[in-house]
């Protein structure tokens, strides 16, 4: 790697941190204004305990960045992946590097959801019942580690280059710290921004109890794959979205250490085999909107 790139690195690295630090001030100082659920009275032990997972997982993502680093200089060396083998001018393959790991991003999520064994760690993820900014770094450990080895395999597939990984999550953290966030965003504004980005209301039907709606809206940064792969869900009014999962309400579970332990508990079946659950008042489901 050269001297230009590394300094590039440090750059984007200090930005992202710097755009996620305003992103969370900024928005929790609005969810406090015109929050969209309300009633919320532990919102400091919530942000301590999303944030406590999240600062594992840097810890974990730190050390796995060498790991990624050798996948990624390797398939350059080799010219080996999709963006390395078709000549595109530089600016084309930033935008198709961005496009096609957002992709990737998109089926994982899908598989996370289909998946048993993945399934049992994302849902530490979907069983936060009073979504806010935080919850955007809400993610178990596991899932981090998870989502670490398949990059180990797709980043070369793709010929990502790991400035491209950065900007990528340099742009999409801000994007999912503001979709989680309890901001109450007009529906004509979300409506305008979700034809490019996820929203808070796409996202919203996402984090539902209701396991259809749980399984729609997969996307994190562009809205677009729900609209391509027919997975996009909406409500006329997200103020009715019952939030979390059913038997994820329990104090222990909103902990660190319960958030910690919580795959890892004994189920004689995996928790979303319920029986099925009634179809709440004003779902409509909209495709294409
Ligand atoms: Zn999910
Ligand atoms: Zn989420």
């Amino acid at each position: 790697m050269s001297a230009a790139d590394q300094s590039f690195i440090t750059l984007v690295q200090q930005s992202r941190y710097a755009m996620a630090a305003v992103a969370l001030a900024t928005l929790w100082t609005i969810e406090s204004v015109v929050p969209m659920f309300v009633g919320r009275e532990h919102r400091l032990s919530h942000i301590a305990a999303n944030f406590g997972l999240a600062a594992i997982n840097a810890a974990v993502s730190a050390a796995f960045a060498f790991a990624i680093l050798f996948v990624t200089e390797w398939a350059q060396v080799h010219h080996f992946g999709l963006l390395n083998l078709v000549p595109l001018p530089e600016w084309l393959q930033w935008v198709t590097a961005i496009v096609l790991f957002d992709c990737w991003q998109y089926w994982w999520h899908r598989l996370n959801h289909r998946v048993p064994l993945f399934w049992r760690f994302h849902s530490v993820h979907h069983a936060d019942a009073e979504l806010d900014a935080s919850s955007g770094v809400r993610f178990h450990t596991g899932e981090i580690l998870f989502s670490f080895l398949a990059r180990l395999v797709v980043l070369p597939l793709i010929g990502l280059t790991i400035p491209q990984l950065l900007v990528y999550e340099a742009l999409s953290l801000p994007i999912v710290l503001f979709h989680h966030s309890n901001v109450r965003l007009p529906g004509r504004v979300d409506r305008r921004l979700r034809w490019l980005i996820v929203t808070p209301w796409m996202h919203y039907v996402h984090h539902s109890r209701w396991q259809p709606e749980t399984d729609s809206n997969y996307a994190s940064f562009l809205s677009v794959w729900d609209r391509i792969f027919g997975s996009l869900r909406l409500r006329e009014n997200p103020q009715e979205i019952a939030l979390g999962l059913d038997r994820w309400q329990e104090h222990e579970w909103r902990r660190l250490p319960g958030m910690l332990a919580a795959p890892f508990r004994k189920l004689s079946s995996r928790d979303r085999q319920e029986p099925p659950r009634a179809k709440p008042v004003g779902d409509r489901p909209q495709h294409g909107v």
